[in-house]
């Protein structure tokens, strides 16, 4: 490719069938890029002594993703199943709790998770209607935890892609833009970023850094820690230099009273999560951290497209339903 084809020309994203010679090229450079991140995550959480799991799709219990400031859900997809209703899954937060609480103390997931947003996110060039998230819990970790261990998978994967990866990169121009990074991160609270920038804040913070930075106290959904006595929450999103989030997580509330303190206060319907309560009751719930890393998002960062749908071989763009 000429230097000029090295700019995304494709504003929103195509169907495979529709692309030119010279787009498909581009999508199989992309493809490659996302294979070796793939492979270069899972290595690096199985070498840290991670499970891998398989996901689910189908489930009585999901995210409610509610309350969350950042939520934009036009329609929540349900059916009944042998007589029960279920959800598809907006993201695997009460089987990971679950699961890292019994017999997987440390777990990752390539999760497909289905969020219908409303089609004026369409444009964002942020925003798909069916993701995947590299989901990760860990029994008895803490924030910090979450921290270095999500520091050490960046980092990794960006030294091993300049390494490994020089013509591939090369080819969409990043190989000089992507910085290499260094932990440890510097960290955020979001109630400090919106004193400074007010509510612009995340477009601001995101032109300033050169290096990933955390942002935590961000008021949410149930299972986000939350300190009653200060109203601050122990969680966390990462934003990437010049791109924005591609993160969210939590150290997690594990108890009854808290849980089902939150679950009323919000206004979420506590059938869905009769489980998690229960468990939470008999004290089988366990603390526990974790996150989600948005696979289309960090690989949409590294390639430095113009919409993340485009890193999909199926794009997802809400409001537009192709055939595949
Ligand atoms: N995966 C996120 C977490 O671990 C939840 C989400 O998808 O927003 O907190
Ligand atoms: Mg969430």
């Amino acid at each position: 490719m000429t230097p000029n084809e090295c700019t995304p020309t494709i504003d929103l994203p195509k169907s495979l069938d529709q692309l030119t010679t010279q787009e498909i090229e581009r999508k199989a450079c992309i493809g490659r890029i996302a294979t070796y991140t793939l492979c270069s995550l899972t290595s690096t959480y199985v070498n840290q002594g991670f499970q891998w799991l398989l996901p689910v799709v189908l489930s009585q219990s999901t995210d409610p993703l509610w309350p969350d400031p950042s939520a934009s859900i036009e329609k929540r997809l349900e059916v009944d199943i042998y007589g029960k209703p279920v959800r598809t899954m907006a993201s695997m937060i009460v089987h990971k709790l679950i699961a890292a609480s019994t017999a997987y103390p440390k777990l990752f997931i390539l999760s497909p998770n289905v969020r219908l947003e409303k089609s004026e996110r369409g444009k964002t060039g942020k925003h798909i209607y069916e993701f995947t998230q590299l989901d990760f819990e860990a029994k008895d970790a803490t924030s910090k935890d979450v921290f270095s261990l999500v520091e050490t998978v960046l980092c990794t994967l960006v030294k091993d892609l300049k390494k490994n990866m020089k013509d591939d990169l090369t080819t969409i121009c990043r190989f000089d833009a992507i910085p290499t990074i260094e932990g440890p991160f510097k960290i955020f609270d979001r109630e400090d970023l919106e004193a400074k920038y007010g509510a612009t804040w995340e477009t601001d913070i995101i032109a300033e850094i050169t290096q990933p930075v955390w942002i935590t106290n961000i008021p949410r959904e149930f299972y986000d820690f939350e300190d009653f006595s200060t109203g601050r929450w122990d969680n966390y999103d990462l934003f990437m230099p010049q791109f924005g989030e591609i993160l969210s997580g939590s150290k997690r509330e594990y108890e009854y009273d808290k849980i089902t303190e939150k679950i009323e206060r919000d206004g979420v319907r506590k059938e869905n999560f009769a489980l998690i309560i229960k468990m939470a009751k008999e004290g089988r719930l366990k603390p526990t951290a974790g996150a989600g890393i948005g696979i289309e998002r960090l690989i949409g960062y590294l390639t430095g497209v113009k919409h993340i749908a485009e890193c999909q071989p199926f794009p997802r763009v809400p409001g537009i339903v192709h055939e595949l």
